[in-house]
């Protein structure tokens, strides 16, 4: 019997969609949602999720990246516990927060200090208000394709080479003082320098671009950036968010070799509980020390963000499921493309097999987002949703996340049912 004949309940999802979109505009909190399927979550275990009608789904979104030891991870959730049965929020210091700091340099292994706050959006600001102060320059050096969250002077839309405004309300001026530059070519951010170096503070880059695509840098091309900086004072700013923890234990640096003098973290670095950080070397970060930099926010370095960061922290440390990861990813990517050609589906598959990506178009790698947004991304969002009536999640931009949590149970399931997708409803 076909499942389109005997479809996922789906009564409850739909019930509560309702509701949601009655009292919270799109029936979402964060507009990244607004292109999801209506499915409403009951819990997560592991690498799975179960939804309100009590559908399952092997996750490969984890929650856009956070969930990189699985969902309710026990070690974690129990250290967040007791944590918080202390308190929460005090207003002042408390030991977790300087383990946390102390724990988060050591196992980057290149920042002497930290500062943490709640969200990647709000730490990218940080550093950015800390580059103009340390240069006392005004712009930055940014790349097409690359997010740093949903605030004014950092929200950008690139539709065939042109970049502005992504949102309506937006202050479209706030946007010039980034440069924008595509990504992944040394020389066009060289000739940059060389005309307007004194007006820049900062290079902010994803190192291996996640955002769009999974493009990892060309070989040399972090080094040069690196070299270029230096060369012209400008501070080389990481945004980790996806990449940090995940790419290796510590992130980019570790994964590919170069060192930035900033970086911003989150996601992966605290088993889903909301923080980030900014890391980086003493000369800048201590600029916020002194109170010459204001960085502020009630909530951060909270009780429970702490400990959740510490515990995380001990489980990447004391059993590294890297080559796990890497093992099942692989076995994942392969899986897929055989799938795809016995079913004559023009599916690409590139980046890391922690974090990789897969759209519909010619073979061949896409080495920048121009190439990239030549892929037919409308067909990839229809897989994702036909994928998520099988009981696989995945993001509809087409990205797939492998976290600690996924085993071989996991790759006959997801490998089953991406089969069954294809055959039954040929997308
Ligand atoms: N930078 C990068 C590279 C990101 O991927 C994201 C979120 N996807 C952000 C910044 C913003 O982080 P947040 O959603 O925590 O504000």
């Amino acid at each position: 019997m076909s499942l389109l004949a005997k479809p996922r309940p789906q009564q409850r999802s739909d019930e509560l969609r309702e509701r949601a979109l009655r009292r919270i505009p799109g029936g979402v909190n964060s507009n990244v949602r607004l292109t999801a399927p209506g499915i409403f979550f009951a819990r997560g275990r592991g690498a799975w999720l179960w939804d309100v009608d009590g559908n399952d789904y092997v996750d490969y979104l984890l929650g856009q990246g956070p969930n990189f030891l699985g969902h309710a991870h026990p070690e974690v959730n129990a250290a967040i516990a007791h944590a918080c049965e202390r308190g929460m929020v005090y207003g002042a210091q408390h030991a977790l927060e300087v383990e946390a700091a102390e724990r988060l340099c050591a196992v980057l292994g290149w920042p002497e200090m930290v500062r943490i706050g709640l969200s990647g959006t709000e730490m990218v600001q940080a550093a950015l208000r800390l580059v103009r102060a340390t240069t006392g320059r005004r712009r930055f050096v940014r790349f097409e394709g690359h997010y740093h969250g949903w605030l004014d002077n950092v929200l950008l839309a690139t539709v065939d080479g042109r970049s502005g405004p992504a949102s309506a309300g937006q202050v479209a001026d706030y946007l010039d003082d980034g440069l924008v530059l595509p990504w992944n070519d040394a020389e066009v951010l060289a000739a940059l320098l060389a005309e307007r170096g004194d007006e820049i503070a900062a290079v902010i880059m994803e190192p291996m671009m996640l955002n769009a695509g999974a493009i990892p840098p060309r070989a040399g091309y972090l080094e040069r950036v690196r070299e270029l900086c230096d060369a012209y004072g400008v501070v080389l700013v990481f945004d980790e968010v996806i990449c940090g923890f995940r790419l290796a234990l510590g992130g980019a640096s570790e994964a590919f070799g170069v060192t930035p003098d900033l970086a911003v973290y989150g996601k992966a670095m605290a088993g889903g509980w909301p923080v980030a950080a900014l890391a980086g070397r003493a000369d800048l970060m201590d600029r916020f020390g002194t109170g010459e930099v204001s960085h502020a926010g009630t909530f951060n370095g909270s009780v429970m963000a702490a400990a959740a960061v510490v515990a995380t922290l001990d489980v990447l440390t004391r059993e590294p499921p890297y080559d796990r990861v890497e093992a099942h990813g692989s076995a994942l990517i392969s899986g897929l493309r055989e799938l795809a050609a016995a079913h004559d589906l023009p599916l690409r598959i590139q980046g890391r097999p922690v974090a990789f990506h897969a759209s519909f178009g010619d073979p061949g790698p896409v080495s920048d987002y121009r190439e990239l947004q030549a892929r037919d991304a409308g067909r990839y969002a229809q897989l994702a949703r036909t994928l998520a009536r099988h009981g696989v999640w995945v993001a509809g931009r087409g990205v797939w996340y492998v976290s600690a949590a996924h085993g071989q149970d996991e790759l006959t399931a997801v490998l089953d049912r991406v089969e069954s997708a294809l055959t039954r409803e040929r997308p």
